[in-house]
């Protein structure tokens, strides 16, 4: 089936967010609290609807139920993955997400989040909050109960094109400046360990302290680890940046020209820079889109730089 879903992103407004959404992308949202771009979502908090062609105006959630034939009639009851784009002009609050098991048992049954970061844009000498400084459960409760947040988080220097894998229970947070994609399993369970001491409407926005210190892996990851800079990432080919037990996320730098096989069961794709055609279909920064089973041999060409991923 040679169908590409192209697809309506959904926004939401953040005390962080800023207008990099529009300014950059292009994207027509007001508000210079612009935070979240949903590109490719099936969720009951964003649910993207298809521009054009023959599934228009459905959305990715009841095209998931009605036509499972086009997702390789993958096995999950949810559309399984998340894309989105993210333009943090103030820091974002410190967080960590459960893994499956915890989020199932508490949280209705929802999907744990294990997601990765592609950084689109940063500041010169940006930093990112991964990982903490604490070597037991017990200093892990102390540092948080007693707010020692500089003893506690891990910073460490990113720059533009830095990739990250951020598994569950990995305490997190994007710093002010930087704009990046995220990739990850289809959920919006997030437990916030600390938020700046901010006010949001005059009120302190509620932190889930006992549920993070349930939740957070301790020791943390290596930093090593953690990071992947992606100079090095040959252009005009599908270059897996890692294969987990949710997802496989590729990059592709097109100059020029390349082909590729989607042998998927489905692939989604945004384009994050640039222009050009993907089958003789025009496409620029800020598409995004999914590229049905079946879908086999696609050409690109133009230049431009796309960041896709398919569910494991
Ligand atoms: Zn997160």
């Amino acid at each position: 089936m040679k169908e590409i879903l192209f697809l309506e992103p959904v926004f939401t407004h953040n005390i962080w967010g800023g207008t990099k959404l529009r300014d950059e992308f292009g994207y027509p949202v007001e508000g210079d609290d612009i935070g979240e771009c949903w590109g490719i979502a099936a969720h009951e908090h964003g649910d993207c609807s298809v521009k054009e062609g023959t599934y228009k105006g459905k959305t990715l959630s009841s095209l998931w139920t009605s036509n499972p034939e086009l997702f390789g009639n993958y096995k999950s009851k949810r559309f399984p993955l998340l894309t989105k784009i993210i333009d943090a002009k103030a820091d974002l609050s410190i967080q960590v997400h459960p893994d499956d098991a915890y989020a199932s048992s508490h949280e209705n049954g929802s999907y744990g989040k294990m997601e990765c970061w592609y950084i689109l844009d940063c500041k010169e000498d940006a930093t990112i909050v991964i990982g903490h400084n604490a070597k037991t459960k017990e200093e892990l409760a102390d540092m948080i109960h007693g707010g020692r947040w500089k003893d506690f988080i891990r910073e460490i220097p990113i720059r533009k094109g830095d990739f990250l894998q951020i598994d569950p229970g990995t305490v997190h947070a994007i710093k002010g400046g930087t704009l990046i994609l995220e990739s990850q399993q289809n959920s919006d369970i997030t437990y916030r360990v600390y938020d700046y001491d901010r006010l949001s409407n005059g009120k302190p926005r509620e932190l889930h302290i006992e549920q993070s210190i349930d939740v957070i892996t301790v020791p943390a990851k290596e930093i090593g680890d953690s990071v992947r800079h992606t100079d090095d990432v040959p252009k005009n080919c599908m270059y897996e940046l890692i294969a987990c037990q949710y997802y496989r996320i590729f990059q592709m730098d097109v100059d020029g020209a390349m082909e590729f096989e989607q042998k998927y069961p489905f692939l989604l794709a945004s384009v994050v820079e640039g222009s050009g055609t993907i089958d003789g279909h025009p496409v620029k920064k800020g598409d995004h889109m999914i590229l049905c089973n079946g879908y086999g041999k696609a050409t690109i060409e133009g230049q431009l730089k796309i960041i896709a991923s398919t569910p494991v």
